[in-house]
């Protein structure tokens, strides 16, 4: 079974609830596709705004704890997000890792708690720049990866999405060639059928994720191990995602 490709855009901590009203307003018309999902991972704060104006869009939000309640101030469960609807969560961003404290010991609860909701995580992993220089990509990638999908079934992984970034291509402008993107796809597949088979990996959708803009998603969608794309500023533009989202329909 082919599968569906995923562009998904990663808001971080901008837009307001006017701004992600008008936002949807303008984009979500195009994102109708039969051919590939298309969505948008937000803040907490604009979460029911962009329920409410999504027909198209699939709503993410950008994080969640994996305890259900209780005295943890400050944070948001999955029952919270369930209740509003939403169906997928981005968890381990490496904004997340490099600033919040969040691990592949923490990445997995989420990943755990989110799959018995039935709510699809866009799980984060990549290398930093010292690593990449040091040629240790695939060691990190498939480290991440051996510890965030620890202990999960093999269906249950193939449903999921997993978005490989190298942090040095995050908001730099600096992307990876379309070689080196591949590889590295092609590595998280590889890890997944180490670990759960080959059918969670060749359903397992990959994202590529670092400085994907209009003009280079083209030739990132065309590699054979790239299902998508975690786009952090040029989703924040309506025109930009616009054209992406054309560019991938
Ligand atoms: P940029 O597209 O701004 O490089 O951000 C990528 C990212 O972090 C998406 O999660």
């Amino acid at each position: 079974m082919a599968r569906k490709p995923i562009i998904v855009g990663n808001w971080k901590m901008n837009k307001n609830n006017s701004e992600t009203k008008a936002f949807f307003e303008k984009v979500d018309a195009v994102a109708a596709s039969e051919n590939a999902t298309f969505g948008i991972g937000c803040p907490f704060t604009d979460l029911r705004t962009a329920v409410d104006n999504a027909k198209n869009l699939i709503v993410a939000a950008e994080n969640c704890h994996w305890v259900d309640s209780g005295a943890y101030t400050g944070e948001v469960s999955v029952p919270m997000l369930e209740e509003i609807g939403l169906k997928y969560c981005i968890i381990g961003h490496s904004e997340r890792r490099q600033m919040f404290g969040d691990t592949d010991e923490t990445v997995n609860k989420k990943a755990k708690r989110l799959i018995e909701a039935g709510i699809t995580p866009i799980l984060c992993i990549g290398e930093t720049e010292a690593q990449y220089d040091a040629g240790e990509t695939e060691k990190v990638i498939r480290e991440q990866l051996t510890g965030s999908i620890a202990d999960l079934c093999p269906k249950c992984v193939g449903n999921m999405v997993i978005a490989y970034e190298p942090i040095w291509a995050i908001g730099t402008g600096k992307s990876a060639t379309k070689d080196d993107a591949q590889k590295c796809c092609a590595i998280v597949r590889d890890q997944v059928r180490v670990m759960y088979g080959d059918e969670a990996a060749e359903n397992v959708r990959v994202q590529y994720g670092g400085s994907v803009k209009p003009g280079n998603i083209v030739e990132y969608m065309a590699c054979p191990d790239i299902d998508g794309a975690l786009i952090g500023g040029a989703s924040l533009k309506e025109d930009s995602f616009i054209e992406i989202i054309e560019k991938t329909k």
